[in-house]
């Protein structure tokens, strides 16, 4: 099928962007890279009458440190975060996702705030930005609006965002003490969304776990952390024994929901595989 008529904007600042989106209101869509929404509008299940490109909107790229957090503008693309250094040092949770998004061809063009926009529950981004306590940045008409991961996700496909409202970056906070993390994905081919997957991060002291952040990805209908998981786990010593109360801990916690080839049986089972081989590489890896 093909993409019904629209019409096609390329503003140059985030001023214009905020004025055609007053302007045009829902008849308007933004276009980051276009790796979820020209399949959509080729599909016929989203028709906007006018496409706001935000290419050449510099201020929404770039990775820098801003003080204690690290930024990653909207428009950084998946690519963009794979060769990065200053990702590599501050966020390697972020290295051991990124591979994991479809091929490297998708990579070049999906962007960070799309796929945080578009909140799919079986995607990378959303889950990591949940286990590294992330936060979005969204401008709207009224300025600057800063929004916890976990308070920005809201159900399936759906988010905090305000129609009025784009996401202009993303925040990490860094240079506290050293964190540990660990990411997993069950894919039935490499560069499939993930059917289960996990992203965690925690710190070890004297073989205790704290602050541990558990994110699930295909798992349940939205991205989604098992916070009573992660409050069995808070300050106990990590070891075997810990890991396979946590695994059937978990079990009574996921709503776990069925897909086109999973049931929702398989996919708690698979989720305690995931968590067992996280925390296992935390622990060995600490
Ligand atoms: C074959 C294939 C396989 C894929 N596999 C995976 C995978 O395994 N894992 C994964 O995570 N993703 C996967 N993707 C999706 C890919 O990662 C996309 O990059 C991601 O969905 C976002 O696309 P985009 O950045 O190009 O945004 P677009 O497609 O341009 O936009 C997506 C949506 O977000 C909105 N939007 C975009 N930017 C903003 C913004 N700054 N503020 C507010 N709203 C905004 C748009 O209006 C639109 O509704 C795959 C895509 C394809 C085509």
């Amino acid at each position: 099928m093909k993409a019904p008529a629209f019409s096609y904007v390329r503003p140059q600042n985030l001023e214009d962007v905020i004025a055609l989106m007053q302007e045009h209101g829902e008849e308007a869509s933004l276009l980051a890279g276009g790796q979820t929404l020209h399949a959509t509008l080729n599909m016929r299940l989203s028709e906007p009458g006018l496409l706001i490109d935000l290419q050449s909107v510099s201020e929404l790229k770039g990775i820098q440190i801003k003080g204690s957090v690290l930024s990653i503008g909207a428009m950084v693309t998946h690519t963009e975060i794979e060769d990065s250094e200053l990702i590599a040092q501050h966020l390697p949770l972020l290295c051991a996702a990124v591979v994991h998004i479809a091929h490297r061809a998708i990579r070049n063009f999906g962007t960070f705030g799309g796929s945080i926009a578009y909140a799919d529950p079986a995607a990378e981004w959303p889950a990591c930005l949940l286990a590294l306590d992330g936060v979005v940045v969204a401008l709207g008409p009224e300025g600057e609006r800063r929004i916890k991961a976990q308070d920005f996700f809201t159900g399936l496909y759906s988010t905090n965002l305000e129609n009025n409202e784009l996401i202009i970056a993303c925040e990490f906070p860094i240079g506290e003490d050293a964190k540990l993390f660990a990411f997993n994905e069950l894919a039935r081919r490499h560069g499939d969304y993930a059917s289960v997957g996990i992203a965690a991060s925690a710190k070890l002291q004297n073989k205790r776990i704290h602050d541990i952040r558990l994110a699930w990805l295909g798992a349940v209908s939205m991205p989604w952390r098992s916070l009573q998981t992660e409050a069995m786990i808070e300050g106990q010593e990590l070891n075997d024994e810990l890991i396979e109360k946590a695994v059937q801990f978990l079990k009574t916690e996921l709503p776990a929901e069925a897909d086109l080839t999973h049931s929702a049986l398989t996919k708690t089972h698979l989720a305690g595989v995931m968590l067992k081989r996280a925390l296992k590489s935390i622990l060995q890896n600490h």
